[in-house]
């Protein structure tokens, strides 16, 4: 599961509206906001947050979470869609990976993601998680960072070697 902050920057201060989770095994979005409407409104969240958040609503199901994150990205009918995924060594149009493109950013407010490690809960760089090359040539990011699988993979080992000793 990715794990992303939903966030925006106002005259030097960070305001946190949300996470969004992505699963990379359904390709499924679920965004969850900070609080409920009421406690939030004294910030004066950006439209694309309150207006997700009627009727109380703390959570967006899968198929509102998609229309959030595809109001944010390139959509999949831009003429030149081939060309942008091509130079971003994509051969499929995925949300995930447009999202990931621009980290939620676009013309309609400040809004803006970060990554979190679900393995630290650190907030961190794109480049701090690992990736790996499919068989179709496409890169994916991994879940937890760079550090977390490291260490993830150490103890693996010691459990191993102990086992094997035994
Ligand atoms: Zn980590």
């Amino acid at each position: 599961m990715r794990e992303y902050t939903i966030k925006s920057t106002r005259k030097g201060r960070d305001y946190i509206w949300g996470t969004l989770y992505y699963s990379d095994k359904t390709a499924k979005f679920h965004i969850k906001f900070r609080c409920a409407l009421d406690e939030m409104k004294k910030d004066k969240p950006p439209a694309m947050i309150h207006r997700f958040m009627t009727n109380g609503r703390t959570e967006l199901d899968a198929e509102l979470s998609l229309l959030w994150v595809s109001e944010r990205i390139i959509p999949k009918d831009r003429q030149n869609i081939a060309d942008i995924l091509r130079e971003n060594n994509l051969t499929t149009y995925r949300e995930i990976d447009m999202l990931e493109l621009s980290m939620g950013k676009c013309t309609l407010d400040d809004i803006y993601l970060t990554r979190i490690c679900p393995g630290c809960g650190k907030e961190k760089k794109l480049s701090e998680f690992g990736y790996r090359t499919m068989e179709n040539g496409e890169i994916r990011h991994q879940s937890w960072c760079k550090e977390c699988r490291q260490s993830t993979s150490n103890t693996e080992c010691d459990i191993n070697s102990k086992t094997n000793k035994t």
